[in-house]
């Protein structure tokens, strides 16, 4: 990455920028928030100056920084409670400053912080995090009115944020200042306890917002800041853009904003259901049924589907396994069909699953969708969309299809694309379609594999104008998975499945 990228990737709404344009600062449109500067791409030292700097080069919408008091009283910026071996509250800023950062800087002061980050600086708002003191809880509220004061004093409120571990902390600002943004960073406060408290928003540890996948959308419909640190991974990343969190504390911006620039949400897609399967055990069965029995399912298929057993289906480390298998005392096999048929039914919209491939002979593992109601009659009438479609005796090759009364494989006629995909049983690959009125676009990685396009020729050609669900399994044998026969010796076989998302 480029020292001179320039993040300039906008979003709509987001809640800083309202609550800051009262307050005469409008911060840059975008949910990135240096954590400690800017200091990892150009190697320097974290809580920096130049760290400072960078972010505000970068155009972050935040530059996060901690503060500490020193012997002296006076406000020093660090991590640690200690700084080169020294305890900060125990040493005079004479003694600290002594000591220089690798880049030869002395130990900012909050004082000289601020002054940087006032210069130059168009719209990357101070994120202060004013440190705890849990062996005297009053000095950390007397460095978070210190700060608050100095703060005032240069003229800085209205691009300061302030946000702590110490819930007292953030109270005693609320006290000093109505207008101030104040956010919680521990994590263990509800939406409604912070309202209720007037903490402006949740800065909490991505993991938390796992736990509680309700709490960001209660934070935006309470019109709470929703802000999640320290997230350096891009599937992190991608998961907190596609719900569209206000900010994202990272010590990655350049790539955030590689993110930013790709996340669906930043073309215009809403998203309106997904599963991230984070909860183990069975999957969520507010949005999940099953398929369940041995008839062969039209093709011969040899596996019997089970009913919400977590021996086929099961969530661990927020990947959906679904599981085929072979009892060898018997010789059959099992294997899962999900459904969301009911639980999540649409017309048009960006459907995406990032997924593991299992591999074998004899393995037929899909995503694909399947009309609701069949309004133009069964198959292949009222259509299929066949998202992703493996057969193991055609090692990495992945295919895509759809089916209508005109083009279907019983007649030679459907209309598919297939194309090579190497490493589909190592890696994870998001498998999508975006439906259109005017036509469906196929892709893997973002990258457009097939399209077919609305011919205007009515349902016998075009019945994608009705909703539609999203069914996932894993079958064995079959017409097309066992027309090479199966090897008993693959099983167990898993399809992993890292996410569902739907945006319309
Ligand atoms: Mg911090």
């Amino acid at each position: 990455m480029k020292k001179s990228f320039l993040i300039t990737f906008l979003f709509a709404g987001a809640a800083w920028c309202a609550q800051a344009q009262k307050n005469m600062f409008t911060p840059y449109n975008n949910k990135i928030v240096a954590h400690r500067g800017a200091w990892k791409a150009n190697h320097l030292p974290e809580n920096s100056i130049a760290s400072l700097k960078q972010a505000i080069a970068l155009k972050c919408a935040g530059s996060e920084f901690d503060v500490h008091l020193t012997a002296d009283d006076s406000l020093v910026i660090n991590h640690d409670p200690t700084y080169q071996g020294l305890t900060i509250a125990t040493t005079t800023y004479a003694e600290l400053a002594k000591k220089k950062l690798s880049n030869g800087e002395t130990i900012p002061t909050l004082q000289q912080y601020i002054a940087a980050g006032m210069q130059n600086n168009n719209g990357t708002l101070l994120v202060l995090e004013v440190k705890p003191f849990p062996s005297s809880p009053e000095r950390a509220l007397r460095c978070a009115e210190k700060s608050w004061k100095l703060v005032r004093a240069m003229g800085a409120a209205s691009r300061t944020v302030y946000i702590s571990f110490d819930y007292e902390v953030l109270k005693k600002i609320r006290s000093l200042d109505a207008k101030a943004i104040v956010q919680y960073l521990n994590g263990e406060k509800t939406p409604a306890e912070l309202k209720q408290d007037k903490i402006d928003g949740a800065d909490y540890h991505f993991s938390v917002f796992k736990k509680n996948e309700g709490w960001i959308k209660e934070l935006r419909n309470n019109k709470q800041i929703c802000n999640a640190w320290t997230v350096n991974d891009a599937a992190e990343m991608d998961w907190l853009l596609a719900n569209n969190v206000d900010y994202i504390t990272t010590n990655e911006p350049e790539l955030l904003a590689t993110r930013i620039a790709v996340a669906p949400v930043n073309k215009g897609w809403k998203l309106v259901w997904s599963d991230e399967f984070f909860t183990p055990g069975l999957p969520d069965s507010t949005k999940w049924s099953y398929n369940v029995g041995d008839h062969g399912w039209g093709n011969h298929e040899k596996q019997y589907y089970s009913n919400a057993d977590t021996a086929n289906a099961i969530n661990k480390n927020g990947v959906l396994h679904i599981i085929a298998r072979r009892d060898n005392a018997t010789g059959k096999y099992s294997s899962a069909r999900m459904v969301t048929k009911g639980k999540g039914d649409w017309l048009y919209g960006r459907v995406e699953v990032r997924a593991k491939i299992p591999a074998g002979k004899g393995l037929w593992p899909a995503i694909w969708m399947l009309p609701t109601e069949w309004a133009y009659g069964g198959w292949p009438k009222s259509g299929e969309i066949d998202i992703m479609e493996h057969v193991g005796y055609m090692p990495d090759s992945v295919f895509t299809s759809i089916h209508t009364e005109s083009f279907n494989h019983v007649i030679h006629t459907q209309k598919t694309k297939g194309f090579s995909l190497p490493d589909m049983y190592d890696a994870f690959h998001v498998y999508a379609i975006e439906w259109k009125k005017e036509r469906i676009d196929f892709f893997v990685d973002d990258v457009l594999r097939f399209s077919f396009d609305n011919t205007g020729k009515g349902s016998k050609e075009w019945p994608f104008d009705k909703a539609f669900h999203l069914l996932l399994n894993v079958a064995v044998g079959g017409d097309w998975g066992g027309k090479h026969g199966i090897d008993d010796a693959i099983f167990p076989q898993s399809m992993q499945v890292d996410y569902v998302r739907v945006y319309q």
